[in-house]
């Protein structure tokens, strides 16, 4: 039994343990029962005299308590128990945490179902101040109290008295600090942006449990949570939450369009507006101008661009059209070429193409026959066309023709083709040729064609070269018969007189166009003997006269011959004196004989035969002196010749035998035989009648040759040769000079 009041229980005080109390260390006091408790009923007995079983709370705590409480066998109950399985301080019904554990080795071990209590090991040998799980029931422990310093709101609404050895503290619930727990921590201030926010601040603006709501305007959506939280650790429980504009789909310019948007809030987003536009050539279908809605939507359909169209175009006469498509029939960009059919031709552009205007450039061609060269007629002709399309145009066909004198060339008819020209060559009207003329031999062609060379009016000139007269016509025309008026003359050399060869004389003629005509040249020449007197080549002129006289051919000359000393000269000449063929005999007078040629005869060299012949006096017998006499002579034409005389005469004592005198005579013979010295008178008389008969003798002669001569002087008078052989007769001198011939026939 136990009851309230300082006696019978155990009372307060330090260091007395009459009434259990243990000590009292600050605020906080410890007290231990006098008896022995279950658990419940230990705590009843702290709860009535005290505040509640010992809560234990620290180290130093259970350091103090098994220090200073004194030993009891069965120990101390402590304000631990399991309640619903947890291990609970039963005074704050806090949890027992796993740090602030004190459990003995082994403990606790739960063998038993109901060892829900503790007990604390106070003063042990072993173990000692460690708890041990024990069942609440056992009534052998002692109660282990304290008394509080705590007072109720001491630690106001936001915090836990909590009692320490010898005082108490605040334990702040979360959230709140100061001494008394009396403020609530501080969050940061929140200034969300662009985001609406509404908070409540139950213990403060921004402090712990204050709680902000956020929501965005119209067009955005909140990225993050929408309310936080301001925690006890002055942490906002999540990051604030920002508001992000709503985005449309991302728009791109349609084909052939222009996109143009401007961004509020960011690119394709709630605010955004863009505009389409089309290129050039193009028209928008639908709205221009697009927004971005709250609604993650743009407003209105996207549009497109269509190309603009220009007018339907269709092929012209007599052509076609060939066009081709980019963005649709007959639409912007379409290029369409005009063609025409073979034989017209295009009139304006070929090519159109469809502006982004909607009109086509150029206007519309035509086709129109394609022309050919107006034809006119050809010179010295006609032409006579037929048109069918337009004049001298495709198809269009003319016909040629060509007036008198000229004939056609090329086709007689032409068409004009699709290709723009005329079929054929051109067609003209060429003259009627003649066959060409030609120059006539050594002569000239000097013609004035009209219409082109030797054709119809073609006048063409004959004339001759220098030394050549024109036989035929001067003139003549070719006609338009194709034909020359007249026939082709002829060029003939002039000629000149006949020459003929001259006396003794040869002619010897070159002919280049004829006997005896110009550019004849004849060359003369003489017969051996004969020289030319005159030019020796002649040469036909163009006048028909010869070049130079006519030469001669004339003997040629020997030198003048002369008669030999004691000679005479007979010549007789056959064409002039001493020329070719002249003849000249030479003779001697009596006592001489010839020596060298007795006729010479001139030469075609103009040269004499042979030497010069002369006249030599006769030689007689030398003479000597007689023997015992001497002889004594005198020469008139040399040494013992011709009329050299010889006187002897002997010496004293002899006497000279014969004549004293010899003379040597024509003959060549000593008049007497030479004389003799002589002793003997009989030898004297043989030469006395030697010397008479021969005197006797030489009378007769004498008289014999006289008889001769005059008659042979008698027979020849008539005669050429009269003179030769009278010349020597001539020559014999005065009588009695003898020849040697005559001698001898004396004899
Ligand atoms: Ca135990």
């Amino acid at each position: 039994m136990w009851a309230l009041g300082s006696c019978g229980v155990c009372c307060l005080g330090i260091a007395v343990f009459t009434c259990g109390v243990v000590m009292q260390v600050g605020a906080w006091t410890y007290y231990y029962s006098e008896e022995d408790y279950e658990w419940d009923d230990a705590r009843t007995y702290c709860q009535t005299f005290f505040t509640d079983l010992v809560a234990i709370q620290n180290k130093e705590e259970i350091e103090y308590l098994n220090r200073t409480l004194p030993y009891h066998g069965k120990y101390y109950w402590i304000g631990i128990r399991k309640l619903r399985g947890i291990w609970t301080w039963v005074g704050t019904k806090k949890a027992l945490t796993k740090e602030a554990a004190n459990w003995a080795t082994g403990e606790p071990n739960n063998r038993k179902f109901n060892q829900d209590c503790v007990e604390i090991y106070i003063k042990r040998s072993s173990e000692a101040g460690k708890w041990n799980d024990e069942p609440c029931t056992k009534k052998k422990k002692k109660a282990l109290c304290y008394k509080v310093s705590c007072q109720p709101l001491i630690c106001g609404l936001h915090g836990d008295c909590v009692e320490v050895i010898q005082s108490y503290k605040c334990e702040c619930h979360p959230g709140f600090e100061g001494d008394k727990c009396e403020n609530a921590v501080q969050c940061p201030i929140l200034e969300p942006r662009g985001a609406y926010m509404n908070c409540s601040h139950p213990f403060g603006d921004f402090r712990y449990n204050s709680t902000c709501t956020f929501w965005c305007p119209e067009g955005f959506e909140r990225r993050g949570a929408d309310e936080l939280q301001c925690l006890a650790d002055r942490q906002w429980s999540v990051e604030t939450p920002t508001c992000t504009a709503i985005t449309c789909p991302e728009l791109r310019a349609p084909e052939h369009a222009e996109l143009n948007c401007s961004h509020l809030h960011g690119n394709f987003a709630f605010g955004s507006i863009c505009d389409f536009s089309c290129q050039p050539g193009f028209e928008l279908m639908g709205s221009q101008s697009h927004e971005c809605m709250a609604t993650g939507n743009w407003t209105g359909d996207i549009p497109r661009c269509k190309a603009v169209t220009c007018p339907v175009l269709s092929a012209p006469e007599h052509g076609e059209l060939n066009c081709s498509h980019i963005h649709g029939n007959f639409t912007f960009g379409s290029t369409c070429d005009f063609s025409c059919l073979p034989g017209f031709e295009l009139m304006g552009p070929v090519s159109h193409e469809c502006t982004a205007m909607g009109t086509w450039t150029g206007d519309t061609p035509q086709c129109k026959a394609i022309s050919c060269s107006v034809l006119s007629a050809p010179e010295y002709g006609e032409l006579n066309c037929s048109h069918i399309h337009g004049n001298f145009t495709f198809g269009s066909t003319c016909a040629f023709s060509c007036q008198t004198g000229f004939v056609l060339m090329g086709p007689q008819s032409r068409e004009c083709m699709a290709k723009r020209t005329w079929t054929g060559d051109t067609s003209r009207c060429k003259a009627v040729t003649c066959p060409v003329l030609s120059a006539p031999k050594h002569g000239e062609l000097n013609c004035s064609h009209l219409h082109g060379n030797f054709t119809f009016g073609s006048i063409c000139d004959f004339s001759c070269q220098s030394g050549f007269e024109l036989i035929g016509p001067e003139s003549c025309e070719c006609t338009a018969m194709g034909t020359w008026s007249k026939n082709t003359p002829q060029c003939k050399a002039i000629t000149c007189p006949v020459l003929g060869a001259p006396e003794h004389g040869e002619l010897n003629c070159s002919h280049i166009h004829g006997n005896f005509t110009f550019g004849s040249t004849c060359d003369f020449s003489c017969l051996p003997g004969f020289e030319l007197m005159g030019p020796v080549s002649h040469e036909c002129t163009a006048m028909g006269t010869w070049t130079g006289d006519t030469p001669q051919c004339k003997a040629i000359t020997c030198s003048l011959l002369t008669a030999p000393e004691h000679g005479e000269l007979n010549c007789s000449h056959v064409y002039e004196k001493f020329t070719f063929g002249s003849i000249c005999d030479f003779s001697c007078q009596t006592g001489f004989e010839l020596i060298g040629p007795q006729s010479r005869e001139c030469m075609a060299t103009g040269t004499w035969t042979g030497d010069t012949s002369q006249c030599q006096a006769i030689s007689c017998p030398v003479l000597d002196a007689p023997s015992h006499g001497h002889l004594n002579c005198s020469h008139t034409h040399g040494n013992f010749t011709f009329n050299s005389t010889c006187s002897f005469s002997c010496k004293e004592g002899f006497i000279q035998m014969g004549a004293e005198m010899l003379r040597c005579s024509a003959t060549g013979n000593w008049t007497r035989h030479p004389p003799v010295c002589e002793e003997d008178s009989a030898a004297f008389l043989k030469q006395v009648l030697v010397y008479t008969s021969t005197s006797a003798l030489a009378a007769i002669g004498l008289v014999l040759s006289g008889t001769l001569i005059a008659l042979l002087a008698k027979q020849l008078s008539d005669r050429e040769e009269k003179k030769k052989l009278l010349n020597p007769t001539s020559d014999l001198g005065a009588p009695g000079i003898f020849t040697n011939a005559a001698y001898d026939s004396t004899l």
